[in-house]
């Protein structure tokens, strides 16, 4: 490796759509230098990925040739245009996410150390068990749930208001029984000492929200996120002031200016940044820092594979304000293999990581044997 850090320029870009099975996909991006390190980003799309990958070919030209030791904050401008949209947002996160990691490499420290260091020594998870429970009914939730409480996690999170494929929808009313039904058996299975967490996932309108967060108080709910769009900041708040469970949202905000207005009304107690949606890890810790000034907590959102994770938790160990992070559990029994077995899960916590940069490097092989090609 050379001496001196003004000797490392990017050579190449290079992004990997997987598999990830269970209706995931993750894009993996690898930022290479000319002095042969490697820096890897994700910037996922829930299977909507080649817009993105056609965004990182063309901002490739801005990043090619240039020292990542000098370009996080100048490429960040590229948000600020009047005309950015979602694609490129997500693409400057997963780039940015490398070049965070080739920084930690270059200097050879740990990325959270470059963001202002740890203030605690290990993060909290919670297992989002919805991916994994297929039949969506109360027992298998149950199921799940305690299996992931056997597993170390002391906190678990489902959609009580996910519905199978049907066309013809239920009554409202049957819908809420089986809702309340699907949280008393979750909460029966993991007894009264684990935090249990709900996403109503944009399923209800503000009265169904009211309603459902009356019905399910008995439980002792964690947190209650995304009942409806977020945009509506007023609705948010007001609910926020007639339930007793805390209000969680924001994953699909991209860009700091998203969060202004929910900060301001009050509406939430939570917020949900995502490093792969919202400009990466430096944005999301803005955001972090906005709502400290506030009293609000932050709690990423991370149904993601390993590399956004990495970055999620490199960020979660430097903001004071953090809560607890998501982790998509239970399925692709491969997902370590990804990263050589080193996302590293203990007692449903992630310790604090002592590899420079963000200490997970893609397997290249397991990559490509489960890489979807172009129009495959
Ligand atoms: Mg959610």
């Amino acid at each position: 490796m050379p001496s001196k850090v003004e000797e490392h320029k990017i050579s190449r870009i290079t992004p990997t759509v997987v598999d990830g099975e269970g209706a995931r996909s993750w894009l993996f991006i690898e930022v290479e230098t000319d002095t042969g390190l490697i820096g890897v980003g994700e910037a996922s799309q829930n299977r909507l990925d080649w817009g993105v990958v056609a965004q990182l070919e063309a901002l490739a030209p801005l990043y090619v040739g240039r020292n990542p030791l000098d370009l996080i904050e100048d490429r960040t401008r590229l948000l600020r245009r009047a005309d950015a949209h979602r694609i490129l947002y997500a693409a400057c996160s997963g780039l940015e996410h490398a070049l965070w990691d080739l920084c930690g490499q270059i200097l050879g420290v740990p990325v959270y150390q470059l963001l202002g260091g740890s203030v605690r020594d290990r993060i909290r998870l919670y297992a989002n068990i919805e991916v994994a429970t297929r039949s969506k009914s109360p027992e298998e939730y149950a199921e799940n749930a305690s299996k992931a409480v056997s597993q170390g996690f002391t906190a678990v999170k489902f959609n009580p208001f996910r519905l199978s494929l049907e066309r013809n929808p239920k009554p409202e009313r049957e819908v809420l029984a089986l809702a309340v039904e699907r949280v008393k058996q979750v909460r029966a299975a993991i007894g009264p000492n684990v935090d249990l967490l709900l996403d109503f996932s944009f399923s209800q309108d503000f009265h169904g929200a009211l309603k459902a967060a009356e019905k399910i108080e008995p439980y002792d709910i964690f947190w209650i996120e995304t009942p409806f769009r977020i945009d509506q900041a007023s609705q948010l708040a007001e609910l926020r002031h007639r339930i007793t469970t805390r209000l969680s949202a924001g994953e699909q905000l991209w860009g700091r200016t998203a969060f202004l207005e929910i900060l301001e009304q009050r509406a939430l107690d939570v917020l949900m940044p995502d490093v792969k949606w919202i400009g990466g890890i430096l944005e999301a810790k803005k955001v972090a820092a906005m709502a400290e000034v506030y009293d609000v907590a932050i709690a990423p959102h991370n149904m993601s594979g390993p590399i956004a994770t990495a970055a999620s938790v490199h960020l979660a160990f430097t903001c004071p304000n953090f809560l607890i992070l998501e982790y998509c559990w239970g399925v692709t029994p491969w997902r370590g293999d990804l990263v050589d077995g080193r996302e590293i899960v203990v007692d449903g916590h992630i310790p604090l990581p002592t590899a420079p940069g963000l200490g997970v490097g893609l397997n290249r092989e397991v990559m490509q044997a489960h890489a979807i090609r172009r129009g495959g």
